[in-house]
């Protein structure tokens, strides 16, 4: 009884890490003390399910029960010494993979709980199975389904390992509409007319889920790769909340809950950003690849401007607004471009940084590089805001970003990123373009702003320029 009190104040102070936790991360400020409150709390949660949970109490008589644990303390151990060495080594580059991973390993791990569950309620432990129950169990494994094969396949798309022409078939939305028409009617069969058979068309139903989250995602790409991916973390945290459900699980349920109200609370910021609808992004299956109607036309005349002239353009404005993008985080550059901003700003320049909601590979992407390099928050301007104050720029410098200042998505109806909200760089005086060839961005489309009469090119490795870039102003 005292057991079950304490994992109740436990599971209480983990549900107020986690919100408190959650909060702080809205700030850079906070994050990393919010990450490790939260981490915390998760770890009392744990170690609370494990000695004082019910089940765990040495009273429980099993034939099986040393097996069980040992089971159980060696996953923990493989699984914990996995995350935290994947976690230790990655690199900032390779984190929304590892996102991606692991949000599709929750989903997995969820729906594998779902399996275990439909098992037990047709084995009659919980006397006859009931719809209710069922269609829980059932929606728990659908969802973690989507959310591990979407994920796994969303990981596989982030590092390139699959280009989304070779996995899109011609009618790709309705295959999948076709599927999901399957998925709904095998869930009505296992619940009110399968019988004793359930259990079997549980596990077609877990088959063919596991097919429609691969299909789900693959006709997805390009820049539409934001949404998707916080639609998947929703559906992570919808299926742990439902296993809370199941479990009777206060822990899991708060979690869940958690991780799917600001899963949805991204996906709509995500397509804010994007400026379409929910269903034009999943049900539409654009921003593959395919290029800009217009990207071959026009002039097409490349102009480079010398490390020198960038110097002396920089260092002689009134005002400058830095564009960072995902070059900039291959390259690690964050901390070199805080120089030269420092450098620039004691030379009576005023720099500000614009922020595009989906630059770099992850939600917050910028932000954190930026965070990372002591920049502070007020000079981060969002992508209104930004938008105002190129108006008044002496020079917009774009730093390996692309796509998010392709003036395609403004006047190009055919182009697949078309209605995306864009940063109108060429509304400053002049445009600098720091990248290292003419090679397109994520969305895979060419960018005429590179053609643009106020554009220069300066190419090569971000880094590497920046360098240069810093001793040429210092030497001014
Ligand atoms: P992009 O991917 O459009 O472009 C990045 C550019 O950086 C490339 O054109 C590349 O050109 C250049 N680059 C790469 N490495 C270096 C380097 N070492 N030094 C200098 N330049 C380099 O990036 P954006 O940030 O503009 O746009 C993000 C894109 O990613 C959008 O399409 C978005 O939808 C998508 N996306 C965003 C996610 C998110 O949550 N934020 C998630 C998934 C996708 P070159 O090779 O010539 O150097």
């Amino acid at each position: 009884m005292l057991t079950t009190h304490l994992l109740d104040v436990l599971y209480f102070i983990a549900a107020l890490s986690f919100v408190i936790g959650l909060k702080m991360l809205s700030h850079p400020d906070s994050a990393r003390r919010g990450n490790i409150l939260a981490a915390i709390g998760m770890g009392l949660a744990v170690l609370g399910t494990l000695f004082f949970h019910p089940s765990a109490s040495n009273d429980v008589v099993e034939d099986d029960r040393m097996l069980k644990l040992m089971l159980l303390y060696s996953a923990l151990a493989i699984g914990g010494f996995i995350g935290w060495r994947a976690a230790y080594k990655v690199k900032m580059t390779s984190m929304p993979q590892m996102v991606s991973l692991f949000n599709g390993l929750g989903g997995g791990c969820a729906a594998l709980l779902a399996v275990a569950e439909m098992k037990l309620q047709y084995a009659g432990v919980h006397g006859h199975p009931e719809a209710a129950g069922l269609i829980l169990v059932l929606f728990t494994l659908f969802f973690g389904s989507v959310s591990l094969t979407g994920s796994l396949l969303a990981f596989a798309k982030l590092e390139d390992l699959v280009k989304d022409s070779a996995i899109t078939l011609p009618r790709h939305t309705i295959f999948n509409l076709g599927l999901l028409a399957i998925i709904l009617g095998l869930i009505g069969y296992t619940t009110w007319g399968a019988g004793d058979a359930g259990m079997t068309w549980g596990l077609i139903l877990f088959g063919v889920a596991l097919v429609y989250g691969f299909s789900f995602v693959a006709p997805i790409g390009g820049a539409d790769m934001p949404v998707v991916i916080s639609v998947l973390n929703s559906c992570t945290g919808l299926t742990a909340a439902a296993a809370g459900i199941i479990y009777d699980n206060l822990i899991m349920l708060v979690g869940g809950i958690l991780v799917g109200a600001s899963g949805s609370i991204l996906t709509v910021l995500m397509c804010k950003a994007m400026n379409r609808s929910l269903a034009n992004v999943l049900i539409g299956s654009f921003g593959g690849g395919g290029t800009s109607a217009a990207a071959g036309g026009g002039d097409q005349t490349i102009r480079e401007i010398s490390l020198t002239d960038t110097a002396v353009l920089l260092n002689y404005s009134s005002s400058v607004v830095i564009v960072p993008g995902y070059g900039l985080a291959v390259a690690q550059a964050q901390k070199i471009c805080k120089e030269l901003d420092s450098l620039l700003e004691a030379n009576g320049v005023d720099v500000k940084y614009a922020i595009h909601p989906v630059a770099g590979r992850m939600p917050g992407h910028m932000n954190v590089l930026m965070a990372e390099a002591d920049v502070p928050y007020t000079k981060l301007f969002d992508l209104e805001e930004a938008n105002d104050a190129l108006k008044k720029a002496d020079v917009a410098i774009i730093i390996g970003a692309n796509d998010v200042v392709n003036p395609a998505a403004l006047d190009d109806p055919g182009s697949p990123i078309y209605g995306m909200p864009v940063l109108e760089v060429w509304e400053s005086k002049t445009v600098i373009v720091m990248k290292r060839s003419m090679k397109a961005g994520y969305a895979g489309i060419e960018n005429p702003l590179f053609f643009h009469a106020k554009t220069k090119m300066l190419f090569g490795d971000a880094k590497d320029t920046l360098q240069k870039l810093v001793a040429e102003v210092k030497a001014l």
